[in-house]
C-alpha cells in the first residue's frame, strides 16, 4: 500500500514535471520573434520618399519607418551584389569568404562556401523555420550544391542571380514592351529560370508576374509557419531595383518617376502585403523586420537608375554613394519609432539576430559584425566606431579602400564604379583608372556626406594616427578566403530545366510547367 502511494506521488510528481516543461518549453519557443529580412538589389540612399527622393512614392516603405528605426548612416559591406549577400548573411567580409572579385554568373562554379554559417543555420539551431524568396546570388554550382536549401533554407522560391544575367525575352526587356539596350541582357546565357526549392519550375521567368509569384511563396510560408506555431525566419531579396528594372500590370505607369518609379512603387506594395499576411496571420506584434539593401545605385543605367541622394558615387565604388543604404528596423513595442545616426552595417544583423533570439554566434571564425541592441532597443551608442570599405572588386595586393572612423573617412584608393564615362563626377565613371591617395583623401561625413571638401591631413595627425592604426590591426587579422570566382564557369552549370537539350541554351524552357502552383511547401 505504501508503495503504491509512493509510486502515485513520483508519477504525479513527474507529470508536474512534464507539465511544467511543456509549458514553459513551448512558451519559450511561442515568444521568440518571426524574423523577416526585406532586402532591395541596387537601392540608392536617395531613392525612396522617406529618405528625400521628390517623385518618389513609397508609402508602405514610408509606414514602417514612421512605426520603427530609421537608419541615416547604415552600410552594406559590399557595394555589389553577391559579396553584399555573403556578408549579410555570415556576418563576415566577402573577403574571408571568398565571394570576390565581382559576382557569381550563372554558370559559375563556386559559390558560398558551405563551411561557412549563415543567418538560417544559426535561425534554425534556435528551432526556427526557414524560407528564402527572391534572389539568391550566391552560387548555384554542379547539381544545385550552392543553393539556399543546402545553407540552412527549409525552403526557397526564386530566381538565384540578377536578370541581367538572362536573354532578353522577345527582343524586349521585363519592363513591358521596352526594348533591350544597353548590354541589360546576357543573350548567350540561358533563360533566367525561376527555382522552386531544387527544381525549375518557370524558365524563362515571367517577369510581369514575378513579384505576384514572390509573394505567394511569402504569404504561404508565413501563413504555415504561423499555422504551426514554430518561430520563421523569411528572407525576401528582391530582384527589384536592379536592372532591367520590370513592373506587373497594377504598375506599368503608375509612377512619374518612369521605369523605375514603377518598379519601386511594385516593390514597395510588395512591402505592404508582407506587413498585411503577418496581420492575418495573427503574428504582427512578434515579428521584427528589417529591411536594406545590398548597394547603392547603378549610375551605367542612368535615367533608368537609382538615386544616391546627397552621397558620392554609386554601385561598385567605395565611396558613400556605393554603400550607404535606406535601413529601418521595426518591430512595435519593443523598437521605439524614430531616426538614429549611428553607424551600423549589413555585418551587424547575424550578431544582433542571435542576440535577439538568444542563438550562438558561430565560433572558431572571425565575425565582423557587432551587435546591434543598443541602438535599436536602449536609445543607445552603436557598438560600432569604424568600418572597411573594399570596392566590388578586392584583391589582397591593395587590400582596404577606405576606412571610416567616427565621422572621418580617409580614401586610400578608388576606382570608377558601374556608371558611364560621361557622369559629370569623373571619380565615379567607370574609365576611372585606380588611384592610389598617398596620404589618404580625409573627409568629415557629418560635416560632408558628399566627400566634396577634402580636409588637410596634417591638422588632423591624430585621427589619421588612429585610423592607420586600425587599418594595420585590421588587415593583420584578415585571412582571405579563397576566391570562389577565381574558380571560374562553365556553360554546362547554367541552370536549364532540359539538361542536354539543343540547340542550347535557347531550349532551358519549361513550358509545361507554367502552371505550377508557387506555394512555398516546407521541404
Ligand atoms: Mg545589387
Amino acid at each position: 500500500m505504501a508503495k503504491a502511494k509512493q509510486m502515485e506521488c513520483i508519477s504525479k510528481i513527474s507529470c508536474f514535471l512534464i507539465l511544467l516543461l511543456v509549458t514553459f518549453g513551448v512558451a519559450r519557443v511561442a515568444t521568440k520573434p518571426n524574423i523577416i529580412l526585406l532586402f532591395a538589389d541596387d537601392l540608392g540612399y536617395g531613392d525612396l520618399s522617406v529618405y528625400g527622393h521628390p517623385t518618389s512614392s513609397t508609402p508602405n516603405l514610408d509606414k514602417m519607418a514612421s512605426q520603427g528605426l530609421l537608419f541615416t548612416q547604415f552600410y552594406s559591406a559590399s557595394p555589389l551584389c553577391s559579396p553584399s549577400r555573403a556578408a549579410l548573411l555570415t556576418g563576415r567580409y566577402q573577403t574571408r569568404s571568398g565571394v570576390y572579385p565581382a559576382v557569381f554568373a550563372s554558370g559559375s562554379v563556386g559559390g558560398l562556401p558551405l563551411n561557412e554559417t549563415t543567418i538560417a543555420e544559426g535561425l534554425k539551431d534556435e528551432g526556427y523555420t526557414t524560407s528564402i524568396v527572391g534572389k539568391w546570388h550566391l552560387g548555384v554550382g554542379k547539381d544545385n550544391e550552392y543553393l539556399p536549401t543546402r545553407q540552412g533554407f527549409d525552403s526557397y522560391l526564386g530566381i538565384p542571380y540578377s536578370q541581367d544575367m538572362c536573354p532578353c525575352v522577345h527582343k524586349v526587356c521585363f519592363y513591358p514592351n521596352v526594348p533591350c539596350i544597353d548590354k541589360a541582357c546576357e543573350n548567350g546565357n540561358v533563360p533566367c529560370p525561376l527555382f522552386q526549392n531544387e527544381n525549375i519550375v518557370q524558365q524563362p521567368a515571367d517577369f510581369l508576374e514575378l513579384m505576384q509569384n514572390y509573394l505567394k511563396g511569402a504569404e504561404s510560408f508565413i501563413k504555415t509557419s504561423a499555422d504551426k506555431k514554430t518561430p520563421f525566419f523569411l528572407y525576401l531579396a528582391f530582384q527589384h531595383m536592379h536592372a532591367p528594372q520590370f513592373a506587373g500590370k497594377m504598375f506599368t505607369n503608375s509612377s512619374i518617376r518612369g521605369q523605375f518609379g514603377d518598379a519601386l512603387n511594385e516593390m514597395d506594395w510588395a512591402v505592404g502585403q508582407i506587413f498585411q499576411y503577418i496581420e492575418e496571420a495573427g503574428v504582427k506584434d512578434n515579428t521584427f523586420v528589417f529591411f536594406t539593401a545590398d548597394n547603392g545605385p547603378s549610375l551605367a543605367r542612368e535615367i533608368y537608375g537609382g538615386n544616391a541622394g546627397p552621397l558620392r558615387c554609386g554601385k561598385y565604388s567605395t565611396w558613400e554613394g556605393g554603400h550607404r543604404e535606406p535601413a529601418i528596423a521595426w518591430w512595435p513595442g519593443k523598437i521605439k519609432p524614430g531616426r538614429t545616426m549611428e553607424v551600423a552595417a549589413t555585418v551587424d544583423v547575424f550578431p544582433t539576430l542571435m542576440n535577439i533570439v538568444g542563438g550562438k554566434i558561430p565560433a572558431n571564425v572571425t565575425m565582423d559584425g557587432v551587435d546591434m541592441a543598443p541602438i535599436l532597443f536602449n536609445d543607445g551608442k552603436s557598438n560600432r566606431d569604424f568600418f572597411i570599405f573594399y570596392p566590388g572588386d578586392p584583391n589582397k595586393t591593395l587590400g582596404i579602400f577606405a576606412i571610416r572612423w567616427k565621422e572621418y573617412k580617409a580614401h586610400y584608393y578608388s576606382h570608377g564604379g558601374l556608371c558611364t564615362t560621361t557622369h559629370p563626377d569623373v571619380v565615379c565613371r567607370s574609365n576611372y583608372t585606380l588611384h592610389a591617395y598617398d596620404p589618404p583623401l580625409l573627409y568629415n561625413l557629418h560635416n560632408d556626406p558628399g566627400e566634396i571638401y577634402e580636409l588637410n591631413v596634417k591638422e588632423y595627425s591624430d585621427v589619421m594616427k588612429q585610423i592607420e592604426t586600425l587599418k594595420k590591426s585590421f588587415e593583420a587579422d584578415m585571412v582571405w578566403g579563397e576566391s570562389q570566382m577565381g574558380r571560374g564557369q562553365s556553360p554546362e552549370l547554367e541552370p536549364c530545366a532540359r539538361p542536354g537539350c539543343t540547340p542550347f541554351p535557347s531550349c532551358c524552357t519549361t513550358s509545361s510547367f507554367l502552371q505550377q502552383d508557387m506555394s512555398l511547401a516546407l521541404i
